[in-house]
């Protein structure tokens, strides 16, 4: 097991704290999440596995941390579906971490919600927890498609829901949608959108199917009952999608991520700008200053380590400056603005700049990515074909 040395020279930027919450009501066809059907007194003891590897977590990185404390200004609670939890479950958590580590003032705390799973007094509790920010996960609006998706919910449960957040007083809201599953249409994206749109959220995340192994989809596609769509059709939504949320105001400042106001993501700007997270909870990943880490996806391991008192790793990277620099410079490249090459080679000591003509320079012909005096940036059709690029940069 790799072992945790604090070198805070290197990261004086404030962090984030993801906790993940691995149940949710049913499984989705297309999930490749780590979760598992919710049973109460599971997620109970659960809560209380959380509370105790955010100890562990403290004795490095909290208020009484014999390096100082490290500020946190983001708390992402992930999942699974984290909105079937009881408010309270928050509440807890929320208040250990407040007393735990250093919380920057007006941080942002966002919740995953799937619709049909809370109301507007669940909403009230989780403002009063502390709670500013919701990832509603609407995923579609037409209710053939959310079938075919395996989605716990109808389109009327997403308007009711989006209701009660507003009754709830919920101003920051972001609204995921997925793109190119079986049996979508150009026009069924469209209607989609234009109703993410009467909405009105701040931010929408828009995905594209990614078949993973492990998801149910898997097995309908080999028995011929689900048919991929073809990759122009994808390019061609993708693209619609792009459109239509710049007509509507919306810049897009990652691949999959659009936002008004300038209400980025705080708290997923951290993993696209080289920045330190905790990840808590079975299956989470986490990024300090020279480890990457996985915690346990199966609940009883992750329990067992904690239980002991031992950080829950199921996999661990120790990252030397060149493989940070190559991550920094991926992730990097998922943001519009791309990366600023004299920064991250004065961050690292390596000549970023060469290293990108290097690898990169058998693409020049192909429109993908843009590079001036300091900065190289991917173009649209980059956005579309980022695998193309990354792969080489690897
Ligand atoms: S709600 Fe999300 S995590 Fe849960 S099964 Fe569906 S896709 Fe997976």
């Amino acid at each position: 097991m790799a072992s945790l040395n604090r070198n805070r020279s290197q990261h004086q930027d404030a962090g984030g704290i993801y906790i993940h919450f691995p149940f949710c009501v049913s499984r989705c066809d297309y999930c490749s999440f780590v979760s598992y059907i919710h049973d109460r007194a599971v997620a109970k003891r659960y809560i209380d596995t959380l509370k105790s590897e955010l100890s562990l977590w403290a004795e490095l990185y909290g208020k009484d941390s014999n390096a100082g404390p490290k500020v946190f200004d983001s708390i992402y609670i992930g999942g699974g579906t984290p909105s079937i939890a009881e408010a309270d479950d928050w509440n807890v958590i929320l208040g250990f971490i407040h007393d735990r580590f250093q919380i920057a003032p007006d941080p942002e705390i966002t919740i995953e919600a799937n619709p049909g799973t809370f109301d507007s007094a669940r909403g009230r509790d989780w403002r009063s927890a502390g709670i500013n920010r919701i990832s509603l996960g609407a995923q579609s609006f037409v209710d053939s498609e959310l079938r075919s998706m395996g989605r716990f919910h109808n389109s009327h449960d997403i308007i009711r829901s989006v209701n009660s957040l507003k009754q709830a007083n919920f101003t920051n809201l972001s609204m995921d949608l997925l793109v190119g599953y079986p049996d979508q249409s150009i026009q069924s994206v469209g209607e989609s959108l234009g109703k993410v749109f009467l909405c009105d959220p701040c931010h929408v995340s828009v995905y594209l199917l990614e078949i993973k192994s492990g998801a149910a989809i898997c097995e309908s596609i080999r028995t011929g009952c689900l048919k991929l769509l073809d990759d122009d059709l994808s390019a061609d939504m993708y693209e619609l999608v792009c459109d239509l949320m710049f007509r509507h105001g919306f810049e897009q400042y990652e691949i999959s991520n659009f936002c008004r106001d300038s209400r980025r993501s705080v708290h997923n700007m951290k993993y696209w700008t080289d920045g330190f997270y905790l990840g808590v909870g079975a299956g989470a990943h986490g990024r300090l200053e020279n480890l990457r880490y996985s915690n346990y996806c199966a609940i009883e391991e992750y329990h067992a380590c904690v239980e002991e008192g031992r950080y829950p790793w199921e996999t661990t990277i120790n990252l030397d400056p060149h493989t940070r620099m190559i991550e920094a410079l991926i992730m990097g490249l998922r943001l519009n603005r791309g990366v600023d090459l004299i920064g991250l080679s004065d961050r690292y000591s390596i000549d970023v700049g060469a290293y990108v003509m290097n690898r990169l320079s058998t693409l020049n012909m192909y429109n993908l990515f843009e590079v001036d005096e300091r900065t190289i940036r991917l173009t649209q059709r980059g956005r579309l074909l980022s695998n193309v690029v990354f792969e080489r940069l690897l």
